[in-house]
């Protein structure tokens, strides 16, 4: 039985980049107003997750690497089905714990004492008093260890690194009040300063270079929308905001279009289309801008269910969110002079 919930556990756990998603979420959810994320050998070797939030009890901790229901990850049918949809709720601790060993360093707020705990393989193999300020640290080492056939699907370390990269800055820049940090082989990659906004979470992302060139879209952007736009607004319900960069500052990879919607990082061709749209020819053959769209849109037009993992996001109404994203780009890069 352990072993079909390892190798159910490696479907979930696709790559590091899963595993500091999850880890990422736990630590905002745990009210953290700071997260370090440290990497080694792209995320195989070590990922170390630590932030100074709520805290868990010696309690807490041994409840959190349970299974908490035990019906989810039973079965590997149920992993390309309704399963996946799940995610790892109530259990990424546990799934992580699976195909990794574990280290859980952790005290509550107000606690007296800090617990270490230590997993592998889904087995608790030792827990200690440890000293540490509130917070938790969360250590992963030798990923899929015991899982070689989802290691070997794994790319170079800078290919998961990469992937691992792309995740923290899409949570850094959805939640510019939280301090982030990156990490790889020991070299800073970025950090953010948790000053609240999110030019200055644009700055230390991507640097000054990009940030000095972003143009504000949206609610963001200077009063004096024309009509159309009011109309359109009322119409779909649908709100476009951000940033983007000015036509000549840009990349040659589309992977530096941000889009959230509904707060919620998604990947969407269609958001991604009507920016290459918008800039129309203003972009040289092959490149591609930044961008980081917030959009609001109605919750009963918007389906994220479609490829969970890939967090592909499918619109009830595509034409009307490619128009409202061509449009308030084009605007936004009219009203700077462009
Ligand atoms: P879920 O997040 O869906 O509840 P997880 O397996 O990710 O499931 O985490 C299990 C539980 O462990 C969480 O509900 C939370 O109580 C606790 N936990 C996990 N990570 C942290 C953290 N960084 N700080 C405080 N508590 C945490
Ligand atoms: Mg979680």
């Amino acid at each position: 039985e352990k072993t079909v919930q390892r190798i159910a556990a490696g479907e979930v756990v696709e790559r590091p980049a899963s595993v500091v998603k999850e880890l990422v979420e736990n630590s905002l959810d745990a009210d953290a107003g700071r997260i370090s994320v440290r990497i080694d050998g792209g995320g195989t070797e070590k990922i170390v997750i630590e932030d100074d939030g709520i805290g868990m009890s010696e309690d807490d901790v041994q409840l959190a690497v349970e299974e908490h229901t035990t019906s989810k990850i039973r079965d590997i049918d149920d992993l390309e089905s309704g399963v996946a949809t799940l995610g790892f709720r109530g259990e990424a601790l546990y799934t992580i714990g699976a195909v990794a060993r574990l280290t859980i360093r952790t005290k509550a707020r107000g606690g007296e004492a800090g617990t270490e705990l230590r997993l592998v393989g889904g087995d608790v193999e030792e827990i200690k008093p440890a000293g540490r300020p509130a917070g938790t640290t969360v250590e992963v080492t030798d990923l899929f260890f015991n899982t070689p056939a989802r290691e070997k699907y794994l790319k170079t370390d800078s290919t998961e690194f990469s992937h691992v990269n792309r995740v923290v800055t899409q949570y850094a820049l959805a939640n510019p009040d939280v301090a982030f940090s990156l990490e790889h082989d020991g070299r800073e990659v970025f950090s953010t300063t948790g000053q609240g906004d999110l030019q200055s979470a644009i700055l230390s992302v991507y640097g000054r270079e990009v940030a000095t060139a972003m143009i504000a879209v949206g609610d963001e952007r200077s009063e004096g929308d024309d009509e159309r736009d009011t109309e359109d607004a009322e119409r779909t319900e649908l709100a476009v905001s951000g940033y983007v960069s000015h036509p000549e500052t840009t990349r040659s990879t589309r992977e530096y279009v941000a889009t959230y919607v509904n707060g919620r990082y998604v990947r969407s061709s269609v958001v991604r289309e009507a920016v290459l749209d918008a800039y129309g020819n203003q972009l040289a053959p092959d490149r591609y801008p930044f961008a980081v769209l917030f959009l609001s849109v109605p919750g009963d037009s918007v389906d994220v269910n479609v490829h969970p993992r890939k967090m592909e996001v499918r619109f009830g109404d595509e034409g009307t969110v490619r128009k409202a994203v061509r449009d308030s780009i084009e605007n936004a890069l009219l009203d700077d002079g462009l």
